[in-house]
């Protein structure tokens, strides 16, 4: 389903809010922290909000998605819909956790989650 830039900004902005939210009680429970420390916690809930940024633009994508089946990237088969999927992405930014577009190659039995990673 594509979100509308409303519903996308709702969701950003909620994240920012429990990032902003979390960071402000980690400073005022945390007595002079140390620079390793407050590297830490920045990295942690930067990771966090850039999770939900990604999120937001790969599930568009996903919507964004044509009805016919990509093709198998292995036999060139086109590939059945499977219907929608959890599963996480590792990616330079970290964890991402999706509901993904799952397609299976009856031909060569690989799954796929488009639009997968290049290679
Ligand atoms: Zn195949």
């Amino acid at each position: 389903m594509k979100h509308t830039r409303k519903q996308k900004e709702a969701q950003l902005l909620a994240e920012a809010q429990s990032v902003i939210e979390e960071f402000l009680n980690w400073e005022e429970q945390t007595d002079k922290p140390n620079l390793t420390q407050i590297e830490d916690i920045v990295l942690r809930l930067r990771e966090r909000l850039g999770q939900r940024m990604a999120t937001v633009a790969i599930e568009d994508q996903d919507a964004k998605q044509p009805v016919e089946a990509p093709a198998c990237p292995t036999c060139d088969e086109p590939l059945r819909y499977k219907g929608q999927k959890g599963t996480e992405v590792a990616s330079r930014i970290g964890e991402i956790d999706l509901e993904r577009g799952h397609y299976y190659c009856a031909r060569c039995h690989s799954g796929l989650f488009p639009p997968g990673r290049p290679t």
